[in-house]
Formats: C-alpha cells, structure tokens, sequence
C-alpha cells in the first residue's frame, strides 16, 4: 500500500496546516510537500500541552499503561504503511524499518509494563519522632511529573528514536504531555505515527493537547519549541552542532531547563595483545560489519580500534581493509549526512599522519566505507581526530606500548560505549584501562561490538560530554523516565492531600 501524506501539522488532534510548504527529500520516490512549522504553531501546541497536564500529569499509571499500549497497537496498524513511506523517506531497507517497529511498540509496551510496577517512583518515608528533640516531622518523597517536554528526534532511527520513540514513551509513561519537533529526513513516516498517537488518545478519553507534532521547513521551529516557557525539559537525539546549539538556548532561557541531548560519539574498541593473538583477525572482520551495518549511521558505529603496534596491528588493518572493501555502496540517510560525511573523511585525510588503507566513494548520497591508520602519536597531537564523522568510517590507531593505549584512554572525550576485546591473559592491562574507560563512556562492553542497543532496565545510553549533555541520564531503557520527573517531599501533609501514587 503506497502512502501518501498529508503534510500537515497535528496540534492537539487537529490537522493544520500554514500558509508556506517545503518539500521533503526523500532516498527514493516523489518528493511531497508539507507545511512549514512557525513560531506561532509551536505556541498553540505548547499552550495545549500546559491545559492537558492539568489532567494528564494526574491521571493513573493503569490509564497511562493503558494509553502506551493504545499507541503501540495504532502504530502496529499502520505498519505497511509507515514501512512504504520510511523506506521511501530514509532509504533504509524493509527489513530495518520492521524491525526498528517492533522495537518501538515493544518500548512503549516495555514503559506500561514499566510504571504499572511502580518502583520507578522511587516512594520515600521518614517517619515522624514527636519525641527527638528537635521533634522530627512526618516527611514522604515521590516522583511527580514535570509538565510539557519538547522532543526532537534524529535521523537515523525513524521510529524507534522519533515521534513515537524513546522520549515520547518515556515522557508520556512519567505523565508529562510531548510536543514533537518533526525531523526534516522522515516528515511522512512521523505523520502516521502521530496520528497513531493522536487516534490512541481519542480512544481512551484523554485530552489531544497531550501530544502535538510541529513539522519543521525552517531553523526557529525547533529554537521557538525549546524557549517557549511552558516546556520543562527537552528530550533530543542528533548532532553535536545541533544539539548545543538548542542546549544553549535552554541555558540562556530566564528560567533555564534540562536539555537532555544524546549526541555523538566515535565508541573507540581497545584492542588487547592475547585476544589479537589468539583472534585478531575475526575481531577485524566483526569490526567492519558493525562499522558498516546501516551504512555508519549509528550513534554507537566503533568509530576507533585501538591496537598496539607490530605484525598483530597490521594483520588487523589487512583483515579489516578486505572485509570493508566488499562492502557495497550504501544509501546515506539525507543528503546533508552524506555531504557531512564527504567533508568529514577529507578533513581527516588532510590531517598529519593519517595514512588512507581504504578510499570510499560517496556519490549523491551512495557511500562506501573509509579506512584510516594513525599513529597514537599523531592522534594524541590533534583532539580533532576524536570527532565524530557520521558514516561508515574506521581508523586504526596503532600504539607504542601499553602505556601509550592508556594515555589514548584518558585522551577521550565522552562517548556513549567503549569496547575491550580482551582474554585471559589480558587481565592486567584491562584492569588499568578499566577505571579510565568508566570515567569516558556510559556503556563498557567486552568482547562484542556496540551496535545494537538493548531497550531494557540495566541499558545506559548517555556518557559525558560530548557523548550526551547530561552525563547523569540515559534516554534508552526504564532508566530513561527519570528525566521526565522531578522528586517532592511532602512534609507533615495530611493524607487526604497526598499524591495517590504515594499512598497506592
Ligand atoms: P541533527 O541534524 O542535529 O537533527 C536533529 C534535529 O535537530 C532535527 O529536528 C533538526 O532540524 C534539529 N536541529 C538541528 N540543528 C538545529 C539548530 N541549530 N537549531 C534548531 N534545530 C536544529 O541530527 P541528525 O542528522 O538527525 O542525526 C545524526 C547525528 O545524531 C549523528 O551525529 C549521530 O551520532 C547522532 N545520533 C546520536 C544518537 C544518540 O543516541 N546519542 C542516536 C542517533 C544519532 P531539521 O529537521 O530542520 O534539520
């Protein structure tokens, strides 16, 4: 069934649209135009969103499970549909788009499940000492919700980190209402699911202004959404250059807010002497695929191999080199990623010391992979060859000695996963990189490759900065609610005044 959008806005259940369209650009197919987002747009739907916290912020964790799994199986719905237009619009293939489906449904089925349980209130009681001098009142803490947030989803993923994704789940689990900045890349496939979300809404009685979808077409859509005072807090997964530039608006706001942004990161793997010894050649070959898997779009794609120098290091370029060289050109998701990362893998080889093992091709918008090699030397002389480029690129960055590989580790900057492939006999050295790693990354994995982020309890997707914005948040797994809800105390308040969900 093909899809055609509408290409219109949805604010609290109404589709509307402005005076002006632009159009989008989709991989392959039509192009369609949709309505241009304003200022004034993003006003009416945070307006909505304040009048709809009124009930929203106060409704029971069973009506918001119950909405959760409504979204869940709107969107399960429409799925032909929202697969025809997202593949369409990101040139990602069928099989990615039904999978990343699966992944969002079960996320918001994941946050029902999630505060039925209730623990993520975090309930606390101290009880009254009438006798201790001075006497102690009655003091209970509990998670409230913090009103409107603004979320802003990323190209990459475009359901299961967009309209639908892990913000809006999570927001919505907590009882806050979201206003969704639309992503340029995916304009027709975050207009279905909305209306997904708008439909479930209607089904279970609750008020439309809980959620809003503003489509973008101009830069102060996104600027008005994250200033507007009504918005307590902002969910975004993108760029680096994007993501600071709204989170300085956020700071320089009179009454600053949270701007939880999940950013880039080059997820660096150490390389460990017994384990290239013993399988370095499958570590390069594992290497590569994760590097190419959805060509290099992931905020997770291992970026860098940390190896130490000698036949090891250069077995691993060879291996690595031959199974990216079988690599077929690719589909970049817009063509602005596709320029960025021209850009990116030509700043990189004009740096001193960066050496091509692998030239890509990147025409319009078909890519195929890049293979670098740096000494530790020349990568710890230049921090700018720490930087994210968005796509399917690797460098190998070979190391003196043990040493060197740790002062490459306490060189990182934040980053969402660092990886150790490591054996027995690497023991000692794993244990010195450990402490470093820990301060760097939010997720340590060992032996495996950092694609593929588990949506579950124990998952953390964040990390310092760059990483995220918010070193203390993750905006994947239940962990993720916590963003979206503030901790009050009530002191010596008679229970009939009590929240119900501190006395339930
Ligand atoms: P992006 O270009 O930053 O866009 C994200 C959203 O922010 C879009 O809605 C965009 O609007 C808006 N935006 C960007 N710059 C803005 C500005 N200066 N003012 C107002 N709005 C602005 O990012 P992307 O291309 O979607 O995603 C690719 C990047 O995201 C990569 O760097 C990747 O590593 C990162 N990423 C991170 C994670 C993670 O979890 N940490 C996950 C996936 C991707 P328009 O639609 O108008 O462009």
């Amino acid at each position: 069934m093909s899809y055609h959008p509408h290409g219109k806005h949805l604010i609290a259940g109404a589709r509307i649209a402005t005076e002006t369209t632009w159009q989008s650009s989709p991989a392959t197919g039509p192009a369609h135009d949709f309505s241009t987002g304003t200022p004034a747009l993003v006003a009416q739907a945070c307006a909505a969103a304040e009048r709809a916290f009124w009930t929203f912020g106060y409704s029971s964790r069973a009506e918001r499970a119950a909405l959760l799994h409504a979204i869940a199986d709107a969107i399960e719905a429409r799925g032909v549909e929202i697969t025809d237009i997202g593949t369409r619009e990101s040139g990602l293939p069928a099989a990615r788009l039904e999978g990343e489906r699966g992944r969002t449904t079960g996320q918001l089925r994941l946050f029902a499940e999630h505060i039925l349980k209730g623990a993520y209130l975090d309930r606390r009681f101290d009880a009254v000492q009438p006798d201790r001098q001075p006497p102690r009142p009655e003091l209970r803490m509990i998670q409230r919700p913090i009103g409107p947030v603004a979320v802003f989803g990323a190209s990459n993923f475009p359901l299961a980190f967009s309209v639908a994704g892990g913000d809006t789940a999570a927001a919505l689990a907590a009882g806050c209402p979201v206003v969704v900045k639309g992503h340029s890349a995916h304009p027709g496939t975050g207009e279905i699911v909305a209306d997904a979300i708008a439909e479930a809404l209607a089904g279970q009685g609750m008020d439309p202004g809980v959620f809003s979808l503003v489509q973008g077409g101009r830069r102060d859509v996104g600027e008005a959404l994250v200033q507007d005072p009504r918005i307590r807090a902002v969910g975004f997964t993108g760029s680096l250059g994007g993501g600071r530039a709204l989170f300085d608006l956020c700071a320089r706001r009179p009454d600053p807010i949270p701007f939880f942004g999940e950013l880039g990161s080059v997820n660096p793997m150490f390389c460990l002497p017994a384990a290239m010894a013993a399988r370095g050649a499958g570590i390069a070959r594992g290497w590569a695929g994760s590097l190419t898997m959805g060509a290099g779009q992931f905020c997770t794609n291992p970026g860098i191999a940390v190896v130490l120098e000698g036949p090891g290091a250069e077995a691993f370029t060879q291996e690595a080199c031959a199974a990216l060289e079988a690599v077929p050109p690719q589909a970049m998701l817009t063509d602005g990623i596709a320029d960025a990362y021209r850009k990116g893998r030509d700043r990189l080889r004009a740096s001193p010391g960066v050496r091509e093992v692998l030239t890509s091709v990147c025409d319009q918008r078909n890519a195929t992979p890049t293979l670098y090699e740096v000494s530790a030397d020349d990568w710890l002389a230049n921090p700018a060859l720490g930087e994210e480029v968005f796509g399917p690129l690797g460098m190998v960055l070979r190391c003196r000695d043990a040493d060197q590989m740790l002062a490459v580790a306490r060189a990182l900057e934040g980053q969402l996963t660092c990886t150790l492939h490591l054996d027995a006999g690497d023991t000692a050295l794993a244990r010195r990189l450990m402490p470093v790693l820990e301060r760097k990354a939010g997720r340590l994995l060992a032996n495996g490759f950092p694609t593929g982020v588990e949506v579950c309890d124990a998952m953390v997707h964040g990390g310092p900065y760059p990483a995220s914005t918010n070193f203390g948040a993750t905006s994947v797994g239940t962990l993720s609610i916590r963003r979206f809800l503030r901790p009050v105390c009530y002191q010596n308040l008679p229970e009939a005044l009590l929240p119900a969900d501190l006395l339930g």
